[in-house]
């Protein structure tokens, strides 16, 4: 596996100038801390700036969302290819809020995932139960179906090139419960099994991360938890001061 990755989506959040205060910082962050691989997840309308902030830098910079399609009558839509122009290297496919708010389905999410790999970014698809289903132990079930329909017709070649985000609903957002340690344990090797299932060998190398209340208190387990690849930080990770102090706690 490769380094440990961190990083944030910023959701609908920052000004132009926050952004760029932001990207000071986390370049200052980056050169203190460098055993990290580190993304950021922008709106995007703030990409193209943050490329520049952070062009010197190792530091990813990924999109929220994307159509599948190159162009098209899609109105407020954005298109893969233009996202390539931009040279964005992650497209976030699948958040529990597009899926929720905008009822976006793995069949989808399927032709995003296929468009981010042809555009050659790194798909990040995102995964994640209900507390209804926690509570009913379907769990795995759902994991599963939101892979096998998501991960759909992909090559284990492409596979490689993919990242997963664990991030269970109930434990994202204001309203969020963290998840405990041996739970996330337990559901990455969920994830794990299921993709060398489809993709074979391909299936283990690809990075599953853990996002969800993430926070200094229990990032050091979370990180330590067998298949957690790297940490996908919401809140925690928009004010660089407890950013920096998640990191430090990791290191
Ligand atoms: C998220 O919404 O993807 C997320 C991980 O948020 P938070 O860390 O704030 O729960």
């Amino acid at each position: 596996m490769e380094q440990f990755l961190l990083g944030t989506n910023w959701k609908m959040h920052k000004t132009f100038s926050e952004a760029e205060e932001y990207a000071i910082g986390l370049d200052k962050l980056i050169k203190k801390y460098p055993m990290y691989s580190y993304f950021i997840i922008p709106p995007y309308t703030h990409l193209k700036q943050m490329q520049q902030a952070l062009a010197q830098t190792p530091v990813m910079i990924g999109a929220q969302n994307m159509h599948w399609a190159d162009e098209g009558a899609y109105t407020g839509e954005i298109s893969p290819k233009w996202l390539h122009d931009l040279e964005i290297q992650i497209a976030e496919l699948g958040h529990s809020e597009r899926r929720q708010y905008y009822q976006e389905n793995d069949e989808d999410l399927n032709k995003k995932v296929k468009a981010a790999l042809r555009y050659k970014m790194t798909p990040l698809l995102c995964v994640g139960e209900y507390g209804k289903d926690k509570a009913y132990g379907v769990t795995p079930e759902v994991l599963r179906r939101q892979l096998k329909i998501g991960l759909f017709g992909l090559t284990d070649e492409e596979a490689k090139k993919l990242w997963i985000a664990y991030e269970p609903v109930w434990a994202i957002g204001e309203s969020g419960t963290p998840a405990a340690p041996d739970y996330v344990e337990k559901v990455h090797g969920v994830i794990r099994r299921q993709l060398v299932e489809l993709f074979g060998e391909a299936g283990n190398i690809i990075p599953i991360l853990y996002g969800g209340s993430v926070d200094p208190q229990n990032c050091v387990e979370l990180a330590r938890c067998r298949d957690v690849d790297g940490l996908f930080i919401g809140r925690s990770a928009w004010d660089l001061k407890q950013f920096e102090q998640i990191i430090n706690l990791l290191s």
